[in-house]
């Protein structure tokens, strides 16, 4: 396109994601902050609401694949009662070092857990998780499919997944603005803030070849979820798909 999009081959795609996180892991939260507006924030209290760990100390696991720096395990884990642990998964060992930290800072390191894990290879037994998640990390993997079936094989039977994504705008007028701010403030932003644009650059251009939200869906029925639903959120920039295994 005019924007000079550039198609990245599925053997490099890894690769490439591996350098950017290596080189933002630092960063990593305030860019979260800074890129979204805070509105990152809003969209991982939306996944909390659905997740829903028990109030009780009835045990509760969770797996939160590509978890990064830990956001979404530490939100489950404080908002879920004495039995709620998780796992945060990644395959950057340089994010898992930060989230380490934070966690002990949180005081939440006896519940909190971290493995480095490619999310398409997962070394936990079949039938190990009250729930999977996976927010703003699917889009990185380079054989979704493969993904989706090792999520649903870690899985306990009566246990869900979560997708938390960018998705594609619906709202007539916020597609223009959508496509401006992330052409040209993302790269601009990250040029400022990690003193590099071209990573930035090749998570918005991540974002655009990421299905629908109805496409994805699909393919994880054909994962083999059941009761597949998704809702969209701030005009459809993101989407939180579901389903179980039953
Ligand atoms: N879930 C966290 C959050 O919402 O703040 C982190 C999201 S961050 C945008 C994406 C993460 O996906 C990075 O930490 C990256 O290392 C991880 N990742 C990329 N490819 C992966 C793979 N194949 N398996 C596991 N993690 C992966």
């Amino acid at each position: 396109t005019h924007f000079g999009y550039r198609t990245v081959p599925l053997d490099e795609k890894q690769s490439l994601v591996d350098d950017v996180f290596h080189k933002v892991a630092r960063r990593y939260d305030i860019m979260n902050d800074l890129m979204s507006g805070g509105l990152h924030r809003v969209w991982k209290d939306a996944l909390l609401s659905k997740v829903r760990p028990p109030q009780s100390p009835r045990p509760f696991r969770l797996l939160d694949l590509a978890g990064g720096t830990g956001d979404v395990s530490f939100r489950v884990v404080e908002a879920g009662g004495p039995g709620t642990t998780a796992v945060v998964a990644d395959i950057n060992a340089e994010m898992l070092a930060v989230g380490r930290e934070r966690a002990e800072k949180r005081g939440l390191a006896e519940r909190v857990e971290f493995a480095e894990a490619n999310a398409e290879a997962l070394p936990f037994p079949d039938r190990s998780f009250d729930a999977v998640t996976i927010a703003f990390g699917i889009r990185n993997v380079p054989r979704i499919p493969v993904a989706l079936a090792e999520m649903r094989r870690v899985l306990k039977p009566g246990g869900r997944a979560f997708v938390l994504e960018f998705s594609k705008v619906d709202v007539p007028g916020l597609d223009a603005v959508y496509d401006a701010y992330s052409f040209r403030v993302i790269p601009a932003l990250g040029r400022m803030v990690a003193g590099d644009a071209e990573p930035y650059q090749y998570l918005v251009e991540s974002i655009r070849r990421f299905p629908t939200a109805e496409a994805f869906a699909q393919l994880m029925r054909e994962a083999g979820f059941a009761r597949v639903d998704f809702m969209r959120m701030t005009g459809g920039v993101v989407a939180l798909h579901w389903g179980f295994r039953i």
